[in-house]
């Protein structure tokens, strides 16, 4: 027999969102379960690569009540430190968190909430799906891509230069991983990074912090959209790849098995092509209609479709800078509130 249990609000996901998620809940009194599936804490961070820093500095990277600490002999810390600081806010706040947990489905026909996973059946009054976009990758369709001889992998799949020395490495894709996972290899790979367009850096002051402020200004209709200055962050190993040298080229037509082709007839052989091609929103188990793009919300993160659920983390869609450490604590604040007028 799987286990029933009764919340008044199921938060899927223990990343930077749900913690923030249940810091709130906490403070409004609610009684409340964070269901992670992966079996430590940390969320993506746990995942990412050993050369990947933050960017932004401690004190513009830490999520509610509890301020992110120093990592010793750096301004920037690595992402093991983040998921230190992130399994202590759990420990600190005395989060409920339940892992390994999956929720594999919601059913929205009843009054309540059914939540299933993999270990026993939860049933909710709201929910809050915190699940990020790590568990989607996404690869575009190019042509050739199945014949293509060497190693491809994704982003998801980098974890760092070890086994790249001397390689011909394709770094495809001009957002911020791309250019910090072509700025990391760069002194030990021969790097041809390729994107649709010319990559846009942000100028070299625009920190975490600062994002943050546009896109808070952005909220009342005041100065430029992030999108406006540029698309990466220039953190301190992309410009120091920028400066000795990297650049981008356009993006290839196909994929031979030997490497990249581009329509004049150039062929580049590599080893290694790394899709840096991003990632989509992990919402498949909450079964929300989305016509034609996003999830349509209310509120900053209330579901119009199911106004149990609220949605968290997932980009400006979901609340301005919502996907940052610094961003998500207000937007988590929001959807708290939104969801105690629903439970009074
Ligand atoms: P996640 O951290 O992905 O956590 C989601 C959790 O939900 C995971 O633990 C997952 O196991 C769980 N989950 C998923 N599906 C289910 C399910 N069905 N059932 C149960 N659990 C589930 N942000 C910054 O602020 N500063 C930075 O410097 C920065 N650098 C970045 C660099 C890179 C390369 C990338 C990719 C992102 C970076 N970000 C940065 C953004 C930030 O790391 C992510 O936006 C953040 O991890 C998202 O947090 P989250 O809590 O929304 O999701």
């Amino acid at each position: 027999m799987t286990p029933v249990r009764h919340t008044q609000v199921v938060v899927v996901g223990a990343g930077q969102a749900g913690l923030a998620a249940g810091y709130h809940l906490r403070r409004a009194g609610l009684d409340f379960a964070i269901l992670d599936a992966n079996a430590a804490p940390g969320g993506a961070w746990q995942h990412y690569w050993d050369g990947l820093r933050i960017f932004s500095p401690p004190a513009h990277s830490s999520l509610p009540g509890r301020p992110m600490p120093q990592q010793s002999g750096t301004e920037y810390p690595d992402a093991a430190h983040v998921v230190n600081y992130l399994s202590g806010y759990e420990k600190r706040y005395d989060l409920p968190v339940h892992r390994p947990v999956r929720v594999h489905g919601v059913d929205r026909s009843d009054e309540r909430l059914t939540v299933r996973t993999d270990s026993g059946t939860w049933h909710s009054q709201a929910l809050v799906m915190a699940t990020g976009s790590w568990g989607r990758p996404f690869v575009p369709a190019v042509p050739g891509r199945a014949g293509f001889t060497g190693r491809q992998l994704h982003t998801h799949g980098y974890r760092g230069t070890s086994g790249f020395a001397g390689q011909r490495v394709v770094v495809v894709g001009g957002g911020n991983s791309g250019a910090q996972i072509a700025a990391d290899l760069h002194a030990v790979a021969t790097v041809r990074w390729v994107t649709r367009r010319p990559p846009r850096l942000l100028p070299d002051a625009i920190d975490g912090r600062a994002l943050f402020e546009i896109a808070t200004r952005r909220v009342q209709d005041d100065g430029p959209r992030i999108s406006d200055l540029g698309d990466i962050v220039a953190t301190a190993p992309v410009r120091a790849a920028r400066d000795a040298g990297l650049t981008a080229r356009p993006m290839f037509d196909r994929l031979t098995p030997a490497g990249p082709a581009w329509a004049d007839g150039t062929v580049w052989p590599a080893d290694t092509v790394i899709w840096c091609t991003g990632f989509r929103p992990d919402l498949a188990p909450v079964g929300l209609r989305r016509p034609g793009g996003h999830i349509p919300l209310e509120g900053g993160t209330r579901s119009i479709e199911d106004p149990r659920i609220h949605l968290l983390g997932y980009g400006d869609w979901t609340g301005p800078a919502s996907a940052t450490l610094i961003g998500v604590g207000r937007t988590a604040r929001t959807a708290v509130t939104g969801i105690t007028d629903l439970l009074h």
